[in-house]
């Protein structure tokens, strides 16, 4: 870390802060200012503190602030979903409906996303709908009637948690536990997340920074869990054409930092069913490790996200039509 003064600012005081917390300061004084580069795991600084001291112009970190997600993926220990490991699954396909709405409904689109290649089948159960009059989900009958149709279709099974109140229930009843848009900085749910015997999808906030998502990630591995996947879902921007703007820029930088996968969800992003099947295979094609897509049998039925659903004839084409960027 390089912290830049102004050349009459006195930095004797900085120094020795630093020096007691352990790190190495060398200081250079030039004509107009002062640089002190700081040499150390300096991962527990904090800029905006350090800017705070007078005469303090600029601090600038030359390394990551991660001390987990930037690490090599252990080879003894690769991630595995259920029995099998992940890398043999990849471009992995989660597919479902926004929301587990019966168990009929869940059962008869587990039959036709798995006819068609999928290998998790999606649906909330607890749902954190921006108006509180909304469908809320049906809470944990809904992963009941998820982990049958999953099981029935040799799926397995995939849902958004909530409240860390409910993990030893996720952690029976699901095979991947989703951390939505929404509580990407919910950090006490993070935290028990750690703790969790499940691996976690995490996906990203949509005003979220990916750094910022990728330090949602770091508390996950910081607590103890190793097994997390990375989901690019959209982010706010100015355009308002589409729901959100899918930032292939931050799915493909994401990947250059960490060896974790990263996967991507079009259908929240594009907000559209008629966009989904060409983001995904731009997706696929950039070298996403697999897709999240809502599928419904009838969207205009659907409680939730039916515009950006595809219907599984749709579906089915996309699954056809990704097989060309994945060889
Ligand atoms: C979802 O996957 O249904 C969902 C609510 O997504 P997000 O958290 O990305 O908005
Ligand atoms: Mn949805």
């Amino acid at each position: 870390m390089i912290i830049i003064l102004d050349v009459d600012a006195s930095t004797e005081e900085l120094e020795r802060d630093l020096h007691d917390k352990g790190y190495v300061v060398h200081t250079l004084k030039g004509d107009t200012h002062v640089l002190l580069y700081v040499m150390g795991d300096t991962t527990e600084l904090e800029s905006r503190a350090l800017n705070a001291h007078d005469g303090v112009v600029d601090v600038i970190r030359t390394k990551e602030p991660y001390r987990y997600v930037n690490r090599p993926l252990p080879k003894e220990r690769p991630l595995r979903i259920g029995k099998r490991r992940f890398s043999e699954m990849t471009p992995f396909i989660i597919a479902g409906p926004c929301a587990v709405e019966s168990a009929e409904q869940i059962a008869k689109i587990a039959a036709t996303v798995a006819k068609a290649g999928a290998h998790a089948l999606r649906g909330g159960a607890f749902k954190p709908r921006t108006s509180p009059h909304s469908f809320q989900g049906l809470e944990r009958e809904g992963l009941i009637h998820l982990r049958k149709a999953a099981d029935e279709a040799g799926l397995y099974a995939v849902s958004e948690i909530t409240d860390k109140e409910d993990l030893s229930f996720f952690e029976e009843h699901v095979d991947i536990i989703q951390v939505g848009a929404r509580n990407m900085q919910n950090y006490d749910l993070l935290k028990a997340l750690g703790k969790a015997k499940k691996p976690v999808l995490l996906k990203r906030g949509f005003a979220n920074t990916v750094e910022e998502w990728l330090l949602s990630a770091e508390y996950l591995l910081m607590h103890g869990n190793p097994d997390v996947i990375l989901c690019e879902r959209g982010i706010r921007t100015f355009d308002s054409a589409t729901r959100h703007t899918l930032d292939l820029n931050g799915m493909l930088y994401a990947k250059q930092i960490t060896e974790l996968p990263v996967i991507v969800d079009p259908s929240h992003a594009a907000g559209d069913y008629r966009l989904v099947e060409g983001l995904s295979k731009a997706s696929i094609a950039a070298g996403a490790d697999g897709l999240m897509i809502e599928v419904h049998n009838n969207p205009f039925q659907a409680f939730s996200d039916g515009a950006q659903s595809l219907k599984p004839k749709r579906f089915e084409k996309l699954m056809r039509a990704i097989t060309a960027y994945t060889e």
